[in-house]
């Protein structure tokens, strides 16, 4: 018998929510967009739940979230990861940054980064302050003003906030995103970032963060957000309907069509599972509007 030599896959992707609503249509579009690529290129396709700002958490959402993955079709590999089960291994980031001189204690407030020009210029990097009440910021030395997006093509980023020092631990003690994404993003080895442009801008910042952790960043590629009619981003915050979890079917074929991908009428009729299937088989990135957002009724 020959035995195969087993790669790992060379295609990693991943859906991370935070759980502080339900999944909404925009949610689907990113979810659906992650998934279908990674399906398409033999890829991994991974769950994580971004659960470490208990304040805008809502309670019961994750597994309503895992349960409306699952009836739409979208299975994970692996077991999901919960960034709040994470936290020793942020820690040990910021130790090391700290050690390294990388980082330092700021005790700005906004209202005073506001009133500077609402860009923070640095104030605290040689205070050297004491812990308490403090931000923690990372030293900005890679200062990444642009990058090549496999949907938006090269995108621009604010060169000011490019060069920005960020938080990477909040005043309050909670890690901030741009640590913990970007942290799990290199544990679980990802490749590919599938998800929705209102995370172009601070793609930058995390193109940064890479560069200062020395690790390889992974490919992006950002899925025109839905947007109301008034122009407003769909979100858990301004209380976008939830899709409903008993009608995977319409909420599919509408996310397919707004990605772009043409799906026949006959498979308005088809199961979850045909939908899926046609529409790993059928996607096509190339398809997808290089529109930053789209309006829906
Ligand atoms: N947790 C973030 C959100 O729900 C997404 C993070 C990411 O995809 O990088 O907006
Ligand atoms: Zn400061």
């Amino acid at each position: 018998m020959t035995q195969s030599i087993k790669r790992p896959p060379s295609y990693r992707g991943r859906f991370a929510p935070s759980p502080s609503g339900y999944l909404h249509f925009g949610s689907l579009v990113s979810a659906l967009a992650s998934f279908l690529d990674a399906r398409k290129n033999q890829g991994s396709w991974l769950v994580r739940i971004e659960d470490i700002d208990p304040p805008r958490e809502k309670a019961g959402a994750s597994n309503v979230i895992l349960n409306t993955l699952e009836a739409y079709g979208l299975h994970w590999d692996d077991s999901v990861l919960y960034q709040s089960q994470q936290t020793a291994r942020y820690q040990a980031i910021i130790d090391e940054l700290s050690h390294k001189k990388l980082s330092y204690n700021c005790q700005c407030t906004r209202a005073q980064i506001k009133a500077a020009g609402g860009i923070y210029q640095g104030h605290c990097r040689d205070l050297a302050l004491a812990d308490q009440h403090c931000a923690i910021r990372v030293k900005n030395t890679a200062g990444t003003s642009s990058f090549n997006d496999l949907i938006q093509g090269k995108v621009s980023c604010d060169p000011a906030l490019a060069q920005e020092d960020f938080i990477i631990r909040r005043r309050d003690g909670l890690f901030a995103y741009q640590l913990a994404v970007v942290a799990d993003d290199i544990y679980q080895n990802i490749t590919h970032v599938v998800r929705g442009c209102d995370l172009l801008e601070p793609t930058c910042r995390q193109l940064s963060f890479y560069q200062i952790l020395n690790a390889t960043a992974p490919q992006y590629a950002h899925v025109p957000l839905a947007v109301t009619e008034q122009g407003y981003k769909l979100s858990k915050q301004n209380k976008a309907p939830a899709i409903d979890v008993t009608k995977p079917q319409a909420s599919l074929i509408a996310a397919l069509e707004f990605l772009g991908q043409c799906p026949p009428n006959e498979l308005r009729d088809g199961t979850v599972d045909d939908i899926i299937q046609w529409g790993i088989s059928h996607w096509q990135r190339a398809a997808i509007p290089r529109k930053t957002q789209i309006h829906i009724c």
